[in-house]
């Protein structure tokens, strides 16, 4: 039932969408990017992003990008991730759910090598439910992940293939081939309980999905948050590791500029919630308490008005960024809650 559920969802995303590039909008960047063509050859430098990000997403199959020596970013219909090239074999981070064909195709472009390891970065089906089709397609493959995203693969009973290595408690590193992938465990579980980035060594590279969209305000729930509690230790966590380009699972290549952005935009969402809270008097969302038939509208209408409130406030600097109406609304929300909860 959950397996239909996800590959339904997966399908959905994959249908819909424009067919060709007219009139697609691009918004502007938050960082003020320097965009560069899209390049299987050419390596990105240091805060430099992939031009018309959106519109690729919308038109092609998808899209690859050469950062490093060995490391490639790879993004279809939205979701993105990395693969390091090494003397054997193909090194992937994350079996991005309905994208195991397109992977294969754009690992085909840079090397006959086949796909050797496969890392799962944390117990979210969405980006690693490809693994399946992986493992079919390369026998023996690598599976790896930490003991963190096996325990809570266990205790939920995941439908999904297990890892063939699973990482120690400890474990602050694996090796593949060359390569050592640092793995820095999150304190904070406001994304995943599971969750941590993965320092690719030596490359300057960084995969760490679901915290920060790159070159985007934060993602409608903060990326599927359970909380706003954490989510700024998550920043700090990540902008305290050794790495010059940041794969964030979505959105574009991430430089430290996206850090800045991210202190900034939640640095003024926090206030603009404050301002909110300050103003918006209980009650608000709700028209005629007679007419209801219990006190939950209470919160849900207040908290709605919140959301409303804030995004409004901060509408003048941030409304022509990606996805700001339909992200910014529920986010405020999270940040509302937080902050009526802990005082
Ligand atoms: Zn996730």
């Amino acid at each position: 039932m959950l397996k239909t559920l996800t590959s339904a969802i997966a399908l959905g995303i994959a249908l819909s969408g424009p067919a060709t590039a007219q009139a697609i909008a691009e918004a502007p960047s938050t960082v003020n990017a320097t965009y560069v063509a899209e390049s299987a050859t050419q390596a990105l430098a240091p805060g430099e992003k992939i031009e018309t990000l959106f519109t690729k997403n919308l038109t092609q199959d998808y899209i690859l990008q050469k950062l490093t020596d060995r490391v490639y970013f790879f993004q279809r219909q939205f979701y993105g991730t990395l693969f390091y090239v090494g003397d054997e074999g193909v090194l992937v981070f994350d079996a991005l759910e309905g994208r195991s064909a397109a992977l294969e195709a754009a690992i085909d472009e840079v090397t006959d090598l086949p796909i050797t390891a496969i890392l799962y970065s944390h117990n979210h089906a969405d980006h690693i439910a490809g693994a399946a089709d992986l493992i079919a397609a390369n026998p023996g493959v690598r599976v790896i992940a930490t003991h963190a995203t096996v325990e809570l693969m266990d205790r939920l009973g995941s439908g999904l293939p297990r890892p063939t290595e699973v990482l120690a408690e400890d474990a602050e590193s694996f090796s593949f081939e060359g390569l050592t992938v640092r793995v820095a465990a999150f304190g904070s579980d406001a994304h995943a309980h599971d969750h941590a980035a993965y320092v690719l060594e030596g490359t300057g590279v960084v995969h760490v999905p679901d915290v920060i969209n790159p070159d985007q305000p934060p993602f409608w729930s903060f990326a599927g948050a359970e909380g706003y509690l954490g989510y700024r230790d998550l920043i700090d966590q990540i902008d305290a590791l050794d790495w010059e380009y940041l794969s964030g699972g979505h959105g574009n290549v991430g430089s430290r500029d996206d850090i800045a952005f991210y202190r900034q935009f939640l640095g003024d969402l926090e206030a603009a919630v404050g301002e909110a809270l300050g103003n918006v008097p209980w009650g608000a969302g709700v028209a005629d308490p007679a007419s209801l038939n219990g006190h939950t509208a209470y919160l849900s209408g207040w908290i709605s008005e919140i959301g409303k409130y804030a995004t409004d406030r901060l509408r003048p600097r941030y409304g022509e960024y990606y996805g700001f109406e339909y992200s910014t609304p529920k986010n405020a929300e999270l940040v509302g809650m937080y902050m009526f909860s802990y005082r």
